[in-house]
C-alpha cells in the first residue's frame, strides 16, 4: 500500500545503502551521507522505499515533515540521483569549494527541472558524460548528484577545479517558465548551499570563469544581469513591509528623486549602478534644498 510520504534524515554518521529492492539480497544502488534528507512512501519488512530504491528503516530517522532540506524560501530539495556506477555520475570526492552557475540553453516548453533530471539517467547523457548537481526551475529544485562528488559540468578537465570543486547548478531558461522566478529560486539553493558548505560570496562563480563558455547566457547577457543575480546569492529575501521600505521609497517618490518605486520596494537585486544613481539623486536634492 502506498502511504503517505514521509520525511527521514540518514542516522548513522556513515551513512547508508541504498538498494535495489527491500533487504540486504538485493544489490546496492549507491549510499546516502550522514543527514541527508529521504523521502520514504511504501514500506516493506522494515524497509522503505525513497525514489531510487530502498533503504532500511533503522538507519532512518523520523523528522517533522515541515522540516525536510530546503531553502529559506521553503522551497523542498528533491532528490534523483544518477544511479551510482554510472558514466555520467564519476564519483570521487567533491572539494565543495565553489558552486558553478549554467543555464540550460534548453528553450523547449517543459524543459523543466524534472526533464533534465529525467535526461540525466538516460542513455544519451551517460554517452555525453555529462552531468551536474542540481537543476533548479520556477518552481522546483531537483538533485541529480550528492554535493560531496564530482560531476562532468565545468569543461575543465577530470580532475580541474570547475569539475572536481565546485558544485553545479543549471537554472532552466524553458519557453512559458518564469525565469525570473527560476533565478530566485537558483539563489535560494545558493544560499542554502554556501551556509551547509560554508562557500563565500566570491567563490559563486559562472561556467565561463572554467573554459570560457559563454554560460549562463541570458544572465551574462542582460545589463547587470551577473550582479543581480549575486546580490540575490548574498543574503535572503528582504522582507520590504516589516523594514518600512515601502513608505520610505514614497516620500523619495514625493520628493521627485525615484521614479521607479516597484524596483526600490521589492527590497532586494538592486545594481550597484542604480543604487549609485540613488545616492546621486538624494545629494542633488540635498544641495539644492539648501
Ligand atoms: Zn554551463
Amino acid at each position: 500500500m502506498e502511504g503517505r510520504k514521509k520525511w527521514y534524515r540518514v542516522a548513522p554518521n556513515v551513512g547508508v545503502n541504498v538498494r535495489n529492492g527491500p533487504g540486504t539480497a538485493y544489490d546496492k544502488a549507491f549510499s546516502l551521507s550522514y543527514g541527508t534528507a529521504v523521502e520514504i512512501g511504501e514500506t516493506k519488512d522494515g524497509w522503505g522505499r525513497c525514489s531510487d530504491g530502498w533503504v532500511c528503516m533503522d538507519y532512518l530517522e523520523p523528522v517533522s515533515e515541515t522540516e525536510p532540506r530546503q531553502t529559506d524560501t521553503g522551497l523542498v530539495i528533491q532528490r534523483s540521483l544518477i544511479p551510482a556506477g554510472r558514466k555520467n555520475r564519476p564519483g570521487g570526492t567533491n572539494g565543495d569549494r565553489y558552486i558553478t552557475i549554467h543555464e540550460t540553453g534548453n528553450f523547449a516548453r517543459g524543459a523543466d527541472a524534472a526533464a533534465h533530471a529525467a535526461y540525466l539517467k538516460s542513455d544519451a547523457a551517460i554517452k555525453a558524460r555529462m552531468s551536474w548537481h542540481y537543476t533548479v526551475d520556477d518552481h522546483a529544485v531537483v538533485q541529480h548528484i550528492p554535493d560531496g562528488e564530482k560531476a562532468w559540468h565545468a569543461g575543465d578537465g577530470a580532475n580541474g577545479p570547475g569539475n572536481s570543486q565546485s558544485i553545479g547548478i543549471e537554472i532552466c531558461v524553458d519557453a512559458g517558465g518564469d525565469f525570473a522566478q527560476a533565478k530566485r529560486n537558483a539563489a535560494a539553493l545558493v544560499r542554502l548551499l554556501r551556509k551547509e558548505h560554508g562557500i563565500g560570496l566570491g567563490n559563486v562563480v559562472q561556467h565561463f570563469h572554467w573554459n570560457g563558455k559563454d554560460c549562463p547566457h541570458t544572465i551574462r547577457h542582460t545589463a547587470g544581469g551577473w550582479a543581480d543575480f549575486l546580490a540575490l546569492c548574498g543574503s535572503a529575501a528582504a522582507q520590504p513591509e516589516q523594514s518600512g521600505l515601502p513608505a520610505a521609497v514614497d516620500v523619495l517618490v514625493r520628493a521627485g528623486v525615484v521614479t521607479s518605486p516597484d524596483y526600490w520596494k521589492r527590497g532586494s537585486g538592486w545594481s550597484d549602478a542604480n543604487v549609485a544613481a540613488l545616492i546621486r539623486a538624494m545629494a542633488a536634492y540635498i544641495e539644492k534644498k539648501r
